[in-house]
Order: C-alpha cells, then structure tokens, then sequence
C-alpha cells in the first residue's frame, strides 16, 4: 500500500455528508523530565536522595515522559511504573558478570548501525535516543541525548550491506527508540529498505506507543507502511498500568492501518515478578491486538542486578501463564546468551543445572555456562 497524500483535514471537505464522529488526533510530544531537580518537582525524589541520584545521572540518561509521570503514585515508593524511570543508587552497584555491551553487539557489527548475529535478519540501529531512559535497558550504556543517528554515509553503508545479501529476509529497526524518528524519516527509511527486493519484512521496536503515545499520529502510522513489505511493530510494555487511555489509542492507530503488532516485555523484579501482573500484562496486550511475543529475561547491564531475579522463578511465572492464560496470551521466554551467542528460550528444555551453575541451550544447539 502507498503511503496516503491526503492531508488531514481533506476527508470532511470531500465527503461533507459523512456522519462519523472525528476521531481524536494526538497532541504533540511534550518534553521529558530528564534531570533530577525535574524528578525532585514531581515528587518522585527527596533533597536527601538528589546528590546520591545526580552520581546516577551522570552515568546513566534520565528521562521520563508526562505521560509515565502520570501513571505513577509519588506516594508509593515501590510503585511499578516508578521503578522503571526513576533512577536508584542500586544502578551504581556493577558486578562482574554485568557488561556494557552484555550481548556483544560490537562482534556483529560489520558496518555502523547495523548488527548481522543471525543469517535471514539484520538490525539497524537508526538513532540512539528514547523518549524515556528505562533504568534496566541493556543498551544503557549506548544509548542517551547527544548519540550519533545513522544517516549520511553510514545509513548508506547500511543499506548497501542489505542490498548486496540476498539472504537478508528482515529488517529489525531498533535504537535507541527508532519511533523517534519523524514521519518523513521514517518513511524514507521504510520506501529504501521495500526498494530493495529481498527485504520482506521491516520490523520497529519501540516503547514509543506506551509512554509517548501523543508521537503516534496518522502522519507517523502511514509512513510505517510500503509496497512490498510487512510492517511489524514489536511494542514493549511491562506493566497492565502501562496501557493508558491514549496508548490503547495509539495502537489502536496503528491497528486500523493495517500494521502487524507483537508484544516484548522485560521480566523485572519490583515490575512484573508476580503471576497476577503477568497475567494482566499478556490479557491487556492481547485484548489490543497485540500477539504476546517475547518476555525477555534481564540482561547482564551494568548496574541492573537489583532488577534480576533467578530463572527459575521466571519459568514457575511461565508454568503459571500457561495454566491459566489463552494460548493467544503466551509469551515465549528468553534469554540472550550473554557474549554474543544466540537468543536462548527459558523453557526447562534450553536451561540444565551444572556442578559449576547454569547452562543454556542455544538456537544451534551449543550449550553455554549462564553467571547471572
Ligand atoms: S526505550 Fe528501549 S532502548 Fe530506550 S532506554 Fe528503554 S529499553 Fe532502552
């Protein structure tokens, strides 16, 4: 489909008759609160805390949404949403098994912006800033205001590396948050990959859609789609509170366009770790069209060890899901074999337990020791 020309407005003046109510149209994006006198305002932080929290700072990019900001209670220290955004002091605590780069993007990556780990598949990195900084993201490290945007030479680069291997069936478009993008970019982005025959599918990660649904609008869900290629959208959530009034409207956006929507979901101690939230999480997904995709174990992030629980707490959450959930609802659990090696599914066939701890059985079929 091509993208549509028609501007906003042009609907009613063409069809004057037509009684169907307009639906809302978001507002523009509002900045985020990305310091810590700015969290200190809100409630969020103490005058005691600020200084141990500005060390955080410093290290690690703030930013949280007025849309998140108004989904947590300031009253309530251990509130769900709270314990994604707002920085702690635990994030300076770094062990040695955690590393800034826990998956070994740099040994994947043969030209800037893109990482090559599996054969029919290549994901670019298109910008390196997110609307929110989670304080477990994987990528902290890399990502962050002032991040370099693969544009220019580099996005050439890119392109030309997918262009010239015809066994690149998929595109995964990642950051950063690559929603961030404007809607003529990402259009242009979308119209270069579907020029290039063998691209079948282009595939967005974003947190966009939850914490900055206003970014969403019928300019930005047009320019998602093109002859030639599915459009997929993997949208990440972690708490049922998450899906507030204008995200459910954002997605339901980018539903009525047509676009494909999966989920991806971070297990998190202090966020999701119990049955009940879980539960509502995937029914809340499903019940927005969106197919439960991946819940992902913690990844070895410096500073994120408060956020991990052991795996065998998450595969009983999973036994719990699939006792009790529609099978639409089931994530499939999983673990990026830290080192670069293959995604490994935490189902107890793919983890053993060894004298000297862990092992995880990859995709190829190679076991690897598991420190986490
Ligand atoms: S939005 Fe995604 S990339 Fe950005 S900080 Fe959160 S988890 Fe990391």
């Amino acid at each position: 489909m091509k993208n549509s020309t028609r501007r906003h407005g042009e609907q009613a003046a063409l069809a004057p008759q037509a009684k169907t109510k307009a639906r809302p149209q978001p507002v523009q994006a509002e900045a985020s609160s990305t310091k810590i006198v700015d969290l200190q305002a809100h409630g969020l932080v103490t005058s005691q805390a600020a200084a141990g929290l500005e060390a955080v700072a410093e290290r690690y990019a703030v930013a949280v949404t007025p849309t998140m900001l108004g989904l947590i209670d300031s009253a309530d220290p251990q509130d769900p949403i709270r314990a994604q955004f707002v920085p702690s002091v635990l994030e300076l605590q770094q062990s040695p098994e955690e590393s800034a780069d826990p998956i070994d993007d740099a040994a994947f990556t043969p030209v800037p912006g893109l990482v090559h780990r599996y054969e029919d598949r290549v994901l670019l990195k298109v910008l390196s800033v997110c609307p929110v900084y989670c304080r477990f993201c994987f990528r902290r490290e890399m990502v962050g205001p002032g991040g370099e945007a693969l544009v220019g030479e580099n996005l050439d680069q890119a392109l030309e590396y997918i262009r010239v291997r015809p066994q690149i069936f998929e595109v995964i478009l990642t950051g950063g948050d690559p929603f961030m993008l404007s809607a003529r970019r990402a259009g242009e982005l979308v119209q270069a990959l579907a020029a290039i025959d063998h691209v079948k599918v282009v595939r967005w990660h974003t947190r966009v859609p939850v914490v900055a649904p206003e970014r969403v609008t019928d300019d930005f869900v047009s320019a998602l789609r093109a002859d030639g290629v599915a459009t997929w959208v993997a949208i990440h959530a972690n708490h049922p509170r998450e899906f507030s009034p204008a995200a459910r409207e954002a997605i339901g956006r980018m539903r009525e366009a047509g676009v494909s929507l999966v989920s991806q979901s971070v297990l998190l101690r202090g966020v999701n770790d119990r049955l009940e939230v879980l539960q509502d999480l995937m029914r809340g997904f499903v019940a927005l069209g969106v197919k439960p995709y991946y819940l992902h174990h913690p990844d070895l992030a410096p500073g994120t060890g408060h956020f991990r629980l052991p795996i065998a707490e998450g595969q009983d959450l999973m036994t719990g899901l699939r006792r009790t959930l529609t099978g639409l609802a089931q994530p499939t659990y999983v673990l990026d074999v830290p080192g670069g090696a293959f995604k490994a599914p935490l189902d107890p066939t793919y983890v053993r337990e060894t004298d000297g701890g862990l092992q995880l059985l990859d995709g190829t079929g190679l076991w690897h020791d598991y420190k986490g």
